[in-house]
């Protein structure tokens, strides 16, 4: 996370960051800032004005709305793998039994972690085809969805409640990681992992700059 003054617009160097006392101390021109006034004026205004393909930003009196699919080339591999692997473990497994009409307890047990991993993977199959993550935001309390139509998961936050808006990169095994939006405060919201680079670099500054503008309401945003 970078800081700037918001007089003279120099980086603010992490050692003249104190966190604890929420105070901020520009080398470069002597100013003092609290820190937490700082932190969401750090986002790039111009992304706003072009959003990414698949991704949109609409304003209304009362509401904002913005989000991005979570389309991915990816389905190309995805589809096919999923028709393959499950078609052929849950055919070999249920298929037979139901075919031939005879219940086997174990081999059905053994059948399990393929449907499992049938909806596991399914999901995200179908996230790369038709998904998209939606925020909204009302009066300053904001909804971010994850699914595919009406169907998905969704979870809330208080933008006022929101101290800290970044990026964030969870090491995963074998060195692949994933980078999502974090939501810092009271609480912790991650999201947006399934979301291509550019479209998740928009997400992040949106939310960046409503919390800038006060976040309360969008006709506050410049
Ligand atoms: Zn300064």
């Amino acid at each position: 996370m970078k800081f700037t003054c918001p007089n003279c617009r120099q980086p603010l160097l992490p050692e003249n960051i104190n966190v604890q006392t929420d105070l901020a101390l520009c080398k470069a021109c002597g100013q003092v800032s609290q820190l937490s006034k700082l932190v969401d004026a750090d986002f790039d205004p111009a992304v706003l004005d072009h959003p990414p393909p698949g991704a949109w930003y609409q304003e209304s009196m009362s509401e904002c709305i913005f989000g991005a699919t979570t389309r991915s080339p990816m389905a190309f591999f995805l589809v096919p793998f999923m028709c393959v692997w499950s078609g052929g473990s849950l055919g070999g497994i249920y298929g037979t039994q139901l075919v031939h009409g005879k219940f086997n307890l174990m081999i059905s047990l053994f059948g399990i972690p393929f449907l499992i991993g049938t909806l596991m993977f399914g999901s995200i199959a179908l996230m790369s085809v038709c998904g998209k993550l939606e925020v909204r935001i009302r009066e300053g309390l904001g909804t971010v969805f994850i699914g595919v139509g009406r169907l998905g998961w969704t979870r809330r936050f208080n933008l006022a409640e929101v101290d800290f808006i970044e990026d964030s990169y969870t090491p995963g095994s074998r060195g692949s990681g994933s980078t999502s939006i974090l939501l810092r405060g009271q609480s912790v919201l991650r999201f947006g992992s399934q979301l291509t680079e550019p479209r998740r670099y928009f997400i992040l500054n949106v939310l960046k700059r409503l919390k800038a503008g006060s976040g309360a309401s969008p006709r506050n945003l410049g």
